[in-house]
């Protein structure tokens, strides 16, 4: 595994964003930097090149950022998994709680044959309430959760607990 460490230094932590007392994580610092985008996505290719993987899942929103870059390495297909009334077609849905209520997300009924490999990334693990949810869709259709990807792991959040039966990476971690 490439070691990734430095690339902390570009991300910026927001105070109180978006509610008060809330320490906000923000990647679009290290996006915006040309090597630190270069690490990030040669990063994450060099971990799933060899693994033969069909598709890259890219969660709403900032999954959709990097998603498709490892996608294009990888000489694999993208698909977004997305917030509730996006998707035109017809979709599988999940909903998942969140600290008040809950949230869904929902995938293409046809976008991952049974079988296919994928790997989902998103930005962040926090509880990881919201990967949870986008793997049991993955499950509904068929496919095989090669790899769970993020940028960030808020290790004190322990989300890592529910993905036991997977391989996850995670580029940077915070304590
Ligand atoms: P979880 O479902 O609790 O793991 O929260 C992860 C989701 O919330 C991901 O989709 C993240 O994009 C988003 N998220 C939570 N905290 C942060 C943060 O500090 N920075 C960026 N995204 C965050």
């Amino acid at each position: 595994i490439v070691n990734c460490e430095p690339l902390k230094e570009l991300v910026r932590t927001v105070p109180d964003f978006p509610k008060p007392g809330i320490l906000f994580y923000d990647i679009t610092t290290l996006l915006k930097d040309k090597v630190g985008m270069a690490q990030l996505i040669d990063a994450f290719a060099a971990y799933y090149i060899d693994k033969d993987i069909d598709l890259v899942l890219g969660i709403e929103a900032r999954g959709f950022i990097f998603g498709p870059a490892l996608a294009y390495r990888l000489n694999a297909g993208f698909v977004p998994v997305r917030k509730p009334k996006k998707l035109p077609a017809a979709t599988a849905k999940v909903s998942y709680d969140l600290e008040y209520g809950t949230d869904s997300l929902e995938i293409h009924l046809d976008a991952i044959q049974p079988g296919q490999r994928v790997v989902i990334v998103d930005d962040l693990l926090a509880t990881g309430g919201t990967m949870q949810a986008t793997v049991k869709l993955v499950r509904q259709l068929g496919g095989e959760i090669a790899g769970i990807g993020f940028a960030i792991e808020l290790d004190f959040l322990k989300g890592r607990a529910k993905f036991q039966e997977y391989d996850v990476l995670s580029l940077l971690h915070y304590d």
